[in-house]
């Protein structure tokens, strides 16, 4: 067996030991003489596992009693539906965008209700996050949205935009469990799973229960209601079970590795490995603006773009896989989710350095 270093923005990297349990558990989980792939989703195991995952999902958050926890299929991106339908009031919403998904989301919002995008760093290829400290809210917006981590350029929330006493809803897909949240400050946060927890086709929305609506509109779809999947307990449907059991032992993972506390520690001391190096490189150089650098996903350039592809190249051979750049921005990209180990990004760099010196 040979594993590589993966450097994915998404389907990711999982933690080694997690997949190796997964492995050891395929056959017959926990003398059930089954595969957890196999199973009823409404047998006493799989509850087991479900309730395991949400305690444990909870318990790292500190999650409030108040908050109710959903397993959804679909991703992050039946979300951007999903939100707009069941927050509708006045039937306005604020947007910022500060990327693709945001805009993603934004557009998505736009069938259902008005959408007023308060601020953009759309000017400058969203390689910063725009002062959200004195927004022109609406009055009568019934939330406003933002993307905390920008997967594709690298940007992330320092601190959280001044809502003006309206509902936040964050996107957490690429910094899901990175670092400690303050979960009361968000109206809904939420977020895909396959980028830094577990496999894709699954969202974790944690929504403040006054939020879900008794009734909705006829024309909302039933399995997109927040009431139908909260009073079925995720288990309106047949949930993604796979993929629940995988962020399941992710979670215990976490836990295991000390919580939230020591993840940002450990992410923190990752990127600074990455950015020390792009700031003193004279080939290589980080495309966003020092303040707003992400922890988890860290794009960078040559400049050059033949040099680009090389570099892609020989790093591909080396056992650095999937380096390059997201399509609308070219350049690389380097995402370092919790369970990159340290010494992946150390050896990228090492690498960088020798490719630096080889192609002065
Ligand atoms: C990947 C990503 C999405 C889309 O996720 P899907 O599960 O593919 O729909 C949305 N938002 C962010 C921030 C992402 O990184």
């Amino acid at each position: 067996m040979s594993r590589v270093y993966n450097f994915s923005a998404g389907p990711a990297v999982l933690p080694e030991e997690v997949l190796e349990e997964a492995a050891n558990e395929m056959l017959d989980y926990q003398g059930t003489g089954m595969s957890v792939m196999e199973m009823s989703h409404r047998s006493p195991a799989f509850q087991q596992i479900i309730d395991d995952a949400e305690a444990d999902l909870r318990e790292l958050m500190n999650i409030p009693d108040n908050y109710k926890v959903l397993f959804l299929q679909g991703g992050a991106s039946t979300q951007f539906s999903a939100i707009p339908m069941n927050l509708k009031k006045n039937g306005k919403a604020a947007y910022i965008v500060t990327g693709q998904w945001a805009k993603k989301a934004a557009q998505e919002a736009e069938k259902y209700l008005d959408v007023v995008r308060v601020a953009s760093s759309e000017d400058k290829t969203f390689s910063y996050i725009p002062d959200c400290s004195d927004l022109d809210i609406p009055e009568d917006a019934d939330y406003v949205y933002i993307c905390e981590n920008n997967t594709i350029y690298g940007t992330k929330y320092k601190t959280l935009p001044n809502t003006k006493g309206h509902i936040l809803v964050s996107d957490v897909s690429s910094c899901f469990l990175s670092e400690p949240v303050d979960v009361s400050k968000y109206g809904i946060i939420y977020g895909g799973v396959q980028k830094n927890i577990g496999p894709a086709g699954m969202a974790i929305v944690i929504i403040r229960e006054d939020l879900i609506p008794e009734e909705l509109d006829k024309s909302v779809p039933t399995m997109l209601a927040y009431k139908t999947q909260a009073n079925a307990g995720s288990l309106y449907n047949t949930p993604p079970c796979y993929t629940i059991y995988m962020c399941g032992k992710v979670f215990k993972w976490l836990k295991k590795m000390g919580g939230l506390d020591a993840m940002k520690e450990r992410n923190e001391k990752k990127a600074k490995i990455l950015y020390d190096f792009l700031d003193q490189s004279e080939m290589f150089k980080g495309t966003v603006v020092p303040e707003d650098r992400s922890l988890m996903n860290v794009p960078f350039v040559t400049g050059d773009e033949e040099l680009d592809a090389k570099f892609v190249k020989e790093a591909k051979a080396a056992g650095f896989e999937n380096l390059k750049g997201h399509r609308t921005v070219g350049g690389m990209r380097a995402s370092i989710y919790n369970a990159m180990p340290i010494e992946g990004v150390e050896a990228l760099v090492e690498f960088m350095k020798k490719f630096e010196e080889e192609n002065k």
